[in-house]
């Protein structure tokens, strides 16, 4: 971990270095949400900071990644006067808004989740996919903090609105032959094999010292089940321990799913790939992940 972070670290201060060589002229948007983005993961928040506030033609894209880069440092206040300061002149951003909202959820703040959520339900009474989005943020919020019902509560609403989030499939090919999962998915004539490799995996990801996290969780556990075992359970894990059953020595692996990754499964899937030694290549429905072997992902945890 702190490996990766010097490594992360020393990409921004790079980023920021090459930035400030550059001519002015040669400087567009893109430029500006690299480097503030190459800021951002390194933590370099006073870095971003100033080169935000010198861009004299600050877009909406420019606003929102520095947006998202103060919710990342949890800076919520901050993040929100500059919300605000954009709305002044602009009409509210719904991307803006959802940043701010995972970064509260990843705070585990249900507080702050619930009045952003309550803003882009009021400026986005139409927008029906971010809103499906962000109750299901403020249900992992809610559910972070143990309080089960009020997450249960939005799901339910969810479904009576006929929201309902689509069943998450994964798919992966495996010579020649595509196999499809669904989460807890025991349809393979070989699910026995599958859920033990997957318990293999589950066991080295605990040994190297992987914490399941519950914020993913958004219903109430069976009697038989553990945080670990539904997290363990969602379509890309199985595809993966399918992929090592039929393929012990396999180095790489690639799986299409249908929604985006959730972040206990990105967590793991860089982990399993540097235990396992295995490039695993995940199409979600965002944008591909490249995982590498040593344990980073392409997009950098930005997903
Ligand atoms: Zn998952
Ligand atoms: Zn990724």
């Amino acid at each position: 971990m702190l490996v990766n972070s010097y490594g992360l670290n020393g990409m921004g201060i790079e980023a920021i270095k090459l930035f400030d060589k550059m001519p002015r002229e040669l400087i567009f948007e893109e430029t500006y949400v690299c480097v503030l983005n190459a800021c951002s993961h390194s933590g370099l928040v006073d870095h971003a900071r100033s080169i935000f506030f010198n861009i004299i033609n600050k877009t909406e894209k420019i606003y929102t990644t520095m947006v998202d880069c103060l919710s990342r440092a949890f800076l919520f206040e901050e993040a929100q006067i500059l919300i605000n300061n954009f709305e002044l002149h602009h009409s509210p951003s719904p991307t803006m808004l959802m940043s701010l909202l995972s970064g509260a959820r990843n705070k585990k703040d249900n507080h702050l989740s619930e009045k952003i959520y309550i803003r882009i339900e009021e400026k986005f009474p139409k927008h029906k996919n971010r809103l499906v989005s962000a109750s299901i943020l403020l249900s992992n919020a809610h559910a972070s903090v143990g309080d089960i019902e009020k997450s249960l509560n939005i799901k339910n609403k969810l479904y009576q609105l006929g929201l309902k989030k689509k069943i998450g499939l994964s798919f992966t090919e495996i010579n020649g032959q595509i196999f499809k999962f669904r989460a807890h998915d025991r349809s393979h004539p070989r699910s026995k094999d599958i859920y033990a490799e997957n318990d293999k995996i589950s066991n080295e990801l605990i040994e190297h010292g992987h914490q399941f996290d519950s914020a993913w969780i958004t219903r109430l556990l069976d009697e038989d089940e553990t945080i670990a075992s539904v997290l363990s359970g969602h379509s890309e894990r199985l595809a993966i321990a399918w992929n090592f059953v039929a393929n012990p020595n396999t180095k790489q692996i690639q799986i299409t799913k249908n929604l985006r990754i959730c972040g206990d499964c990105h967590q793991v899937t860089k982990l399993i790939a540097a235990i396992r030694q295995c490039e695993i290549i995940v199409r979600d429905a965002n944008r591909i992940h490249h995982f590498y072997t040593n344990g980073q992902c392409s997009c950098q945890d930005y997903f």
